[in-house]
Parts: C-alpha cells; structure tokens; sequence
C-alpha cells in the first residue's frame, strides 16, 4: 500500500483508492526518467482502462518529432518504446503506413515546416490530454477538478481561430513548467473567483502541436464561456 495516497479517491471517478497514476503518463518519458513525474490517486481499473490509448497518443505524439536531431527525446522514446510497442500490435502500424505522408504546417502567417503526418482517432488523444489536464490539476490545486467541471481540448496549430485572443494574451504571461527536459511542459493559469476555471496548454516533445485545455462548467455538453 502506498502510504502517499491512503485514504484518498480517485481522481478520475471518485472510488476509494490507494494506487496512483502519472500526469502526464509514465511511458511518455524515455529513460532514465525524470525523478518529478507527478503521481495522483488513481483506482486500478481507471489506470487500467488508459493504458492502450496512452501508447496511441505516444505514438502520434513522437511520431511528429521523428525527423529530429539524433538523441532527441522524441528519438528516444520512439527507439526505446514505440517501434517495439508498433511492432507488437501490426494493426496499428498497418493504420499509420496506409494513411502516413508529408504536409506543410503553418502557424498563421509562419511557415513551420514539411511534418509527417497522417489521420489520427482524436478521441482517444483528447481522452488521455483530458487526463492529464485533471492529473496536473490536482498536483497543482491538492484536490480533484470539481465534477460540475469538464475539460474542453483544442488542438493548436489547427483551432487557433477558436481561441480568444484575450485568453492567449493572458495565456502567454503566465509561466511555462517542464517534467523531463523536451519531453513535457505546460502552463496554467486560474480564473481567481472560482479556481475550478482554468485554461491550459501542454506540449510534448516540442512539437509544432499544442493542446489547450479549458476547464469549465459543463451544459448541454458544451462549456460555458469564459
Ligand atoms: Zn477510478
């Protein structure tokens, strides 16, 4: 029993727990890993029930860095960890060889770049950034997003136009926190009336996507806006 988390629920459903989870996911990280990984509480079976789409994640997450310098984090967990994992499960590589080819990114006006790319289940990504929005946020805050609470995900570069520019002006001052140099950072920042109302932007590997995470309250599965 881990002493750390007696007594405690689990974040992500709320039934009494003494195992924990990793924000972000520990497979993410390629070794030796870094010794402040954040762990909350979490029950087996949510634990469980991440695991496949948190390889899928790492796998269209590493794979936007593939091209990078020798030795990169991103070459590193793809060596250490997904080709074995893609080599295992043929029906993910099958998926990934058909549809992969370049694209060029652009950021508005600002040419990144010719990226590999290919179609995604964004389902299962948004799920494990959803996680790990609600991991980080209980590391930060010591206690569980409030249930009244969800988490709206856009992907940056591609949403940009759905993001308020007031946010981004607000977004860009607050600090940037980092687990594992070029593996993870991310920023947050807090709306002061109610802390449950929170905006953040993760990025892995330091690829040219970035997720934003709005936490707010749920209504018509839609999130109220800020
Ligand atoms: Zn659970």
């Amino acid at each position: 029993m881990r002493s750390k988390f007696k007594k405690k629920n689990c974040i992500y459903c709320g039934k009494p727990t003494t195992s924990k989870d990793h924000a972000p996911p520990k497979c993410f990280f390629p070794k030796p890993v870094p010794k402040n990984l954040i762990t909350v509480p979490a029950c087996f079976d949510c634990n469980e029930s991440f695991s496949a789409d948190e390889n899928y994640t790492r796998t269209i997450l590493a794979s936007a860095k593939i091209s990078d310098q020798p030795g990169s984090p991103a070459e590193k967990i793809w060596n250490q960890k997904v080709q074995r994992s893609l080599q295992k499960n043929s029906k993910v590589l099958k998926e990934i060889s058909k549809s992969f080819r370049f694209v060029d990114i652009y950021h508005g006006p600002i040419y990144l770049g010719r990226r590999p790319a290919f179609p995604c289940d964004r389902g299962r990504i948004d799920r494990i950034i959803d996680k790990i929005i609600k991991g980080l946020f209980y590391f930060e805050n010591k206690k569980p997003l409030s249930n009244e609470f969800a988490v709206k995900i856009l992907w940056s570069p591609y949403e940009d136009n759905k993001i308020p520019h007031k946010i981004i002006n607000v977004i860009i001052t607050s600090n940037i926190k980092q687990i594992g140099e070029g593996v993870f950072k991310y920023r947050s920042i807090y709306v002061k009336e109610d802390l449950n109302w929170s905006i953040w932007v993760l990025n892995f590997y330091n690829s040219y996507l970035t997720f934003i995470g709005i936490t707010g309250k749920e209504r018509n599965n839609n999130i109220v806006k800020i």
